[in-house]
């Protein structure tokens, strides 16, 4: 069980660190990358020794970031010493990739907005309020009474607008959008952020036709999937928005996405209008939030989806 840490307790853990490494959750989004790195920008800025790690391939997509540049994928057997490790918005630890392995630190923190947190760190600070974790993170910022720049305001900026659906979802609060303008005071533009995060490759685009065309709907329409099999599935194509065109059909409940990654893994993407699917991620090991989760399931994509689709059934009876 992970000691539940004040914002003051949190930014006080990192004072007192000289070297951090800070961990983004495997599968990579906007709002790890940019709570990870705002934090770095941060931490840097007083002085500390941060390493960043993913243990994942980083989409093209955030490559405007600043900062991005500066991820490190650990190898296996790689031995790294640290006085603290901070894993940024992941829920279980099978979500820091190899990081726990590698890293020999003095504590593990924890920062995350996610209601199916493990408490699997030392130190966490968790709330499930947040929109993201990069609200989190520009109150914490305050908080350690770290001067923000640009650098940071653009990464802070970047994970209210992945998680929000560019402040669209359920869970944009009054507090996300202060602090979306306290960052536009700062310099970041809107505009820039999102041509950056709309663009798409003609590959892209491409593969999403292709998904389109596995359009299926159960339940006298109220489910919806899509899927990617495996010989069209490319880790280089960014796939996170495709689960966005069931979701939005007509009297569509609940919509999900099954992507075949490897020979016997298959990811799958939960999106609902109110059912809670963070609960059914979290029966097949994975987590998330009430209206948008997601999980892992060993096994080939016809496979996951029967597994994944029986467990939806007696939502329907
Ligand atoms: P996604 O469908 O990948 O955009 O994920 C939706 C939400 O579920 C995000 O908040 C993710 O952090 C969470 N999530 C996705 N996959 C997993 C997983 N395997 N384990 C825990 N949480 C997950
Ligand atoms: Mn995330
Ligand atoms: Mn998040």
């Amino acid at each position: 069980m992970s000691k539940i840490c004040t914002l003051s307790e949190t930014g006080e853990l990192l004072k007192q660190a000289n070297t951090i490494v800070i961990v983004s959750h495997v599968s990579p989004d906007g709002d790890t990358l940019g709570s990870s790195l705002a934090l770095m920008h941060a931490l840097r800025s007083l002085g500390k020794e941060v390493v960043m790690n993913v243990d994942d391939d980083i989409p093209a997509v955030y490559s405007f970031l600043p900062g991005i540049q500066e991820y490190r994928r650990f190898a296996a057997g790689e031995a790294v010493e640290a006085d603290l490790l901070v894993v940024i918005d992941a829920s279980s630890a099978d979500r820091a990739g190899n990081a726990l392995e590698v890293v020999n630190a003095s504590a593990v923190m924890n920062i995350d907005h996610h209601k199916t947190n493990t408490h699997f760190a030392d130190y966490l600070y968790l709330d499930a309020d947040a929109a993201a974790t990069a609200e989190i993170i520009y109150s914490l910022l305050l908080t350690m009474a770290v001067p923000l720049n640009i650098d940071m305001a653009t990464c802070i900026y970047e994970g209210l607008y992945t998680d929000t659906g560019s402040f669209k979802y359920s869970n944009t609060t009054s507090n996300t959008l202060a602090t979306a303008a306290a960052l536009l005071k700062l310099g970041v533009n809107p505009s820039t952020i999102s041509d950056n995060m709309e663009v798409k490759s003609r590959h892209q685009v491409e593969m999403l036709s292709e998904a389109l065309k596995t359009l299926t709907f159960l339940h006298d329409g109220r489910v919806a999937f899509v899927e990617i099999a495996p010989e069209l599935y490319d880790h280089n194509i960014d796939t996170d928005t495709f689960v966005s065109y069931p979701r939005y059909i007509e009297g569509v409940e609940i919509a999900l996405l099954f992507k075949q990654v490897e020979e016997n893994l298959t990811r799958v993407s939960f999106r609902s209008k109110a059912v809670d699917v963070a609960k059914i991620a979290l029966s097949f090991g994975g987590g998330g939030h009430q209206k948008a989760a997601g999980c892992s399931i060993c096994a080939p994509l016809k496979e996951a989806e029967k597994t994944v689709l029986k467990a939806l059934e007696e939502l329907f009876v």
